[in-house]
């Protein structure tokens, strides 16, 4: 069967832009499809923060570090609660994957790497992000994915809602069935369709049901409804893993008609402020700090 396409990705967003960059370096009949009016996705608001083993930053400045210490770290940090295949293959290709981001440009903060602020501390400095923090990713990002869709080699479709999955009578996804801007419903097949649509932050009803309460604090992409999600279950997906969601916390509303703005975010980390205060799990046991 002709396709119109060898390969549709579905969202211009963290993972989309990369996808459609090695993508289209197979191939010249890329098409990319995003809801919102602009490229770049949760990139706009993210603190842009990544970690690889092994990169080129780290031999530099003297740090030996392996993806069998990082999987480690996550696995202790997670409290053995990570995919560990999952945040493998992640862990497995993040070296790789930090290098390129510098190869086309990406500049860490100078004195990074570190062990992180968010989290329990990395046991090696592997922490890196930028000035502007997500944008800095999406600005080195744009540069070769806007070449390519000057080039023709990658199509993107801006305003563009994919609502369905197209399936053949064997189960094969061969297309996608979107909303176009102008409103109208069009069709497109190809041989293989990435989904990465992000996730379902900004859908308060989802973020309940496999959260278990209310999405209180609203600092999401909007466009990130839990489509991609919704597609994949709809083709006979499954979804776990929601139950290990961890919320931020020590934050302090706008108000109460929640999702709500952050009016005032407690900085809670021992590496950047001594606590005064003693977390304690629903046993009250201490969980941090932990220095
Ligand atoms: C405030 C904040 C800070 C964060 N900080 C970090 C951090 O420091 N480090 C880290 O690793 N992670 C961080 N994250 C998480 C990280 O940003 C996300 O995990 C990541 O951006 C997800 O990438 P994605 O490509 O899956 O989705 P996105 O980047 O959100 O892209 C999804 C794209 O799909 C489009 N889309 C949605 N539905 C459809 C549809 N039906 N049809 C077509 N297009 C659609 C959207 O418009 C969007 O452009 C942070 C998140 C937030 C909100």
């Amino acid at each position: 069967m002709s396709q119109d396409w060898d390969i549709i990705i579905i969202g211009a967003g963290t993972a989309g832009l990369p996808a459609a960059i090695f993508a289209a370096e197979r191939s010249d009949k890329v098409l990319v499809l995003d809801a919102a009016p602009e490229i770049g996705g949760t990139l706009h608001l993210s603190s842009g923060q990544m970690s690889g083993a092994g990169t080129r930053l780290q031999k530099e400045k003297g740090y030996d570090d392996s993806p069998a210490q990082h999987i480690e770290d996550i696995m202790r940090i997670s409290k053995n609660t990570a995919d560990r295949e999952i945040a493998g293959l992640a862990v497995d290709n993040a070296a790789e994957t930090l290098d390129w981001l510098e190869s086309i440009n990406f500049r860490p903060l100078p004195e990074h790497p570190v062990k992180g602020q968010a989290h329990e501390p990395y046991s090696v400095n592997r922490y890196v992000w930028g000035e502007a923090m997500g944008k800095s990713i999406l600005a080195v990002l744009k540069t070769p994915f806007e070449k390519l869709v000057e080039s023709g080699k990658v199509t993107l479709k801006l305003n563009t809602r994919v609502s369905e999955l197209v399936q053949n009578d064997q189960g094969t996804v061969t297309g996608v069935v979107a909303q176009s801007e102008s409103g109208s419903t069009e069709t497109h097949t190809a041989g293989a369709i990435l989904i990465a649509a992000g996730g379902y932050v900004a859908n308060g009803a989802m973020y309940k049901e496999m959260s278990g309460h209310p999405a209180y604090g609203d600092h999401s992409y909007p466009y990130c409804i839990g489509d991609g999600l919704n597609l994949g279950l709809d083709a006979g997906g499954t979804a776990w893993g929601h139950e290990n969601y961890l919320t931020s916390f020590g934050c302090v509303m706008q108000n109460y008609d929640v999702p709500s703005k952050v009016r005032w975010r407690q900085i809670h980390w021992p590496e950047r402020r001594t606590p005064w205060e003693i977390y304690v799990n629903v046993h009250g046991k201490t969980l941090y700090p932990r220095r």
